[in-house]
């Protein structure tokens, strides 16, 4: 756990969050500003900074976390399609330092992004 790490505390139950699932490894909850219907966050519950700094031994919760993605998907009634992205860095906007992959649905998403 990373000290001063919003998602960190949410994977202690420090803070609240509306979680949708849960396993050994990944933790998945509502976005606090949703930008669609459907906006959830998928993270892994160990801290991986960004998608940058993950490592070779990084790799099986890094597929763990786009199955739970899709399974997400399903699940929510996504059946018309849906987005996952993560945010890399200053330049790819993200705003928190831990690893998570935003699943995004339930309207048509334009492209490109902003
Ligand atoms: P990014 O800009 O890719 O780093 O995305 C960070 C996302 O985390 C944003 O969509 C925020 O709305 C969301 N967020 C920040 N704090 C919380 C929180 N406490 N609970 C749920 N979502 C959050």
């Amino acid at each position: 756990m990373a000290q001063d790490c919003i998602f960190c505390k949410i994977v202690a139950k420090e803070i609240p969050a509306d979680i949708v699932m849960e396993d050994e490894h990944i933790l998945a909850f509502r976005d606090i500003h949703p930008e669609a219907p459907t906006h959830i966050l998928v993270i892994p519950k160990k801290h991986i900074p960004s998608l940058s700094q993950a490592e070779l031994t990084d790799m099986d919760v890094l597929g763990a976390l786009q199955l739970a993605a899709a399974k997400l998907a399903e699940e929510q009634g996504l059946a018309r399609g849906y987005r996952v992205v993560t945010n890399c860095g200053d330049d790819g906007g993200q705003a928190v330092p831990h690893l998570h992959y935003h699943l995004l649905g339930g309207r048509s998403l334009t492209w490109p992004p902003g």
